[in-house]
């Protein structure tokens, strides 16, 4: 049996209503199609190889090292502490 499951955030493509998007999702969580519960936007979705969240990239953020501002002392750095 399909379930039906909204989708936090989605933007309809067809009318812009947002928050009106669901999929309908069956035992085995795969989609199977997405639908707007405002216009009649249907879309079957036919073939997910991998049904994972790409919008949930995680940025890397590389602290960027100071070298020869002045003989400071580093005051908030957790590295080292003799
Ligand atoms: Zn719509």
């Amino acid at each position: 049996m399909a379930r039906k499951r909204f989708i936090a955030g989605a933007t309809c493509p067809a009318c812009g209503a947002q928050d009106r998007v669901y999929v309908l999702v069956n035992d085995d969580d795969q989609l199977i199609s997405r639908h707007c519960v405002d216009c009649a936007f249907e879309e079957q979705v036919e073939s997910m190889e991998e049904n994972r969240p790409t919008d949930a990239v995680v940025q890397e953020w590389t602290p960027v090292r100071l070298t020869g501002l002045s003989n400071k002392p580093p005051a908030s750095s957790g590295e080292s502490s003799d």
